[in-house]
């Protein structure tokens, strides 16, 4: 499944490690050069990195002051050979790139030598490491350590540690102007830094990850390498229904895009919960972001942002990774193609999911009480603990229901039937919805496959006048044929006004008259989705009404109608259709 090598596989063994060398100056030119440690976060990201590069297991955070007091991060990664201890605090030496070419096939999140050179100019910095053993190697090696201060060698030493690397940072921008911006921003920045190491940890679930913060859990993940309990386990969710699998390969192998993605009862006010990945680097492509929103189109109240994470493999040549170190923006070869794939997976995936019958709460920040000292409470600070016990499988995960084998038992309050499944389970569906829905993918097929069209127009006895405003009278003039072919015969009258002769044809229509005017105006919309707009509303004002009493074979009827559609669970205002109460949940709630 997987073409394109994921960064989370290739854990199992630690990665072949390249000798460090020095850039030849050509390279170093032709790299996006930057200042990569601006702030006390962005020295967290570079060592995470470094960690992640050397192919850690387990990846240990500690921070304290914000990250001005210290700043550590440890890992199980490859090490680094003691002869190359003393190099790796210089400028664009590095083991990751060699020439420029390397860019185009690059796995390693780091490639410019500069981030290590770059934190011992502005911090004492120290480096604890000990080479992964290679076979004949002296198992009684012990790790060797490097003190850098101001740039130079301050001490160095050795003691016993396992294989992997050491990075402490204490004292950071001590001789810099900067580090008074950040001394009274500690919570701040404590906050970005929570947010930072989150995003790693979503992107490489295989990772065990642990931050502690002033000595308390911020966060930590199990390394299970399933991105669902990572994700369960990062934002506190108890429940898996609210994550569902997205996977999708393209034909011609240009992208592989992988997946969870929060339903709406997981909507946040901000986008700070949607995190993407190309090839394991966090991103922020705003235009995958947008398609990923627009999957949600009507699903999410307005203002609100879904939870989601979403991994797009694409071959390391179709990517463009040399930019800014501090930007996160990525040029993406097939980018229109993977916005379009995005925005229908989502949508589908969301599309034929029923509501679940309980409100989830989305838990917010939970201060963790176990190993809290004394210190004050911090506000603003997002720690969230693991999730223990629970694991999520996308197997656990509802598949989409078999309408058409549901059996109408009733109607309630005239709006309501209730169905039951074979497996004994109950449906709630709402005929409202239910018909909007069927009408409206009607509309949708109609528009597009002429022979479903004939005879589909209802002349109304009365021919109706409906007024336009200038510009809208100019457009709808121009969709006029476009408009008969949907079955609404429409003339100009003279000045602004029009003449509606015919309504599409079929069950509710004669309902549409009275809605004449409104439907001409969405038909007359300057957007490039008035048809969807003009189809939804014809769907809503032709539907049956709640109030209206239905037989049995009725409710059958409209039941196998739905049983039709692509998309069942939710009407074309994103509005819930079917509410499902399984029979675990009857079984929990009676306690049978
Ligand atoms: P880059 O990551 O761009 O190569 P850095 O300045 O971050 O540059 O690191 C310099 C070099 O130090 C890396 O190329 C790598 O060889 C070595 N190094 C740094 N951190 C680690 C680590 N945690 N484990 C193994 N090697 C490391
Ligand atoms: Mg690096």
């Amino acid at each position: 499944m997987n073409q394109f090598p994921l960064p989370q596989s290739d854990h199992e063994a630690l990665p072949a490690r390249n000798p460090l060398r020095e850039l030849p100056a050509d390279v170093i030119e032709r790299i996006a050069a930057g200042e990569v440690v601006e702030r006390p976060v962005s020295v967290v990201k570079e060592l995470v990195e470094n960690a992640l590069d050397a192919g850690a297991h387990e990846v240990r955070i500690e921070v304290r002051g914000g990250g001005l007091r210290m700043i550590r991060v440890i890992d199980d990664g490859v090490g680094i050979p003691v002869e190359e201890l003393e190099h790796v605090c210089l400028r664009h030496t590095t083991s990751k790139l060699q020439v420029f070419e390397d860019l185009n096939h690059l796995h390693s999140l780091g490639f410019r030598g500069e981030a290590l050179a770059s934190i011992a100019a502005v911090a004492e910095i120290t480096v604890l490491s000990r080479a992964q053993e290679t076979e004949s190697a002296d198992t009684e090696q012990p790790a060797h350590w490097i003190t850098w201060r101001g740039g130079e060698i301050l001490q160095r030493g050795q003691r016993a540690r396992l294989h992997g690397t050491t990075v402490t940072v204490v004292d950071l921008f001590h001789n810099v102007p900067v580090r008074l911006q950040y001394t009274r921003g500690a919570r701040t920045e404590n906050g970005h830094i929570v947010q930072l190491v989150r995003r790693y940890a979503l992107g490489y679930p295989v990772v065990r990850f642990h931050l502690t913060i002033d000595e308390h859990i911020a966060l930590q993940t199990s390394g299970s390498g399933n991105l669902a309990t990572a994700m369960t386990e990062l934002y506190q969710l108890s429940l898996d229904e609210v994550l569902r699998e997205i996977a999708l390969n393209d034909s011609e192998q240009h992208y592989h895009i992988y997946g969870f993605i929060g339903n709406r009862v997981l909507a946040q006010s901000s986008r700070q919960h949607i995190a993407m990945f190309v090839n394991g680097r966090w991103v922020q492509v705003t235009a995958l972001q947008d398609a990923l929103e627009q999957g949600y189109r009507n699903l999410l109240p307005k203002g609100k942002h879904p939870v989601l994470t979403i991994m797009i493999e694409v071959p390391p040549e179709e990517v463009d990774v040399n930019i800014h170190p501090a930007k996160t923006d990525v040029h993406l070869l097939y980018e229109k193609s993977i916005a379009a794939a995005l925005t229908q997976a989502v949508r589908s995936v969301l599309e034929r999911n029923p509501a679940l019958p309980e409100t989830v709460a989305f838990p917010g920040p939970i201060m963790v009480t176990q190993r809290r000292l004394s210190a004050p409470r911090r506000r603003g600070l997002h720690v969230a603990e693991t999730a223990d016990g629970y694991h999520a499988t996308s197997a656990d995960a509802e598949s989409a229901v078999a309408i058409e084998q549901l059996r109408p038992l009733a109607q309630l309050q005239q709006a309501v039937i209730l169905a039951e499944a074979p497996d004994g389970s109950l449906y709630l569906v709402d005929q409202h919805r239910a018909h909007e829905r069927i009408i409206y993918e009607h509309l949708r097929r109609s528009s597009i496959d002429e022979k479903q069209r004939e005879g589909h127009a209802h002349l109304l006895l009365e021919p109706v006048i409906v007024e336009m405003k200038r510009y809208e009278a100019e457009l709808l003039e121009q969709r006029l044929p476009l408009l008969r072919g949907l079955g609404i015969e429409c003339e100009r009258f003279g000045g602004r006004s029009f003449l509606v002769r015919s309504v599409p044809g079929g069950e509710g229509y004669e309902q549409l008259v009275a809605h004449l005017q409104e439907l001409t105006e969405i038909a007359a919309e300057d957007s490039t989705d008035w048809m969807d707009h003009l189809f939804i509303n014809l769907a809503c004002h032709s539907a049956l009404k709640r109030g209206r009493d239905l037989s049995i074979g009725e409710q059958k009827t409209l039941l196998n109608a739905l049983a039709q559609v692509m998309a069942p669970a939710v009407c074309p205002h994103g509005s819930p259709i079917l509410l499902h109460y399984s029979r675990a949940f009857l079984i929990d709630k009676f306690d049978w």
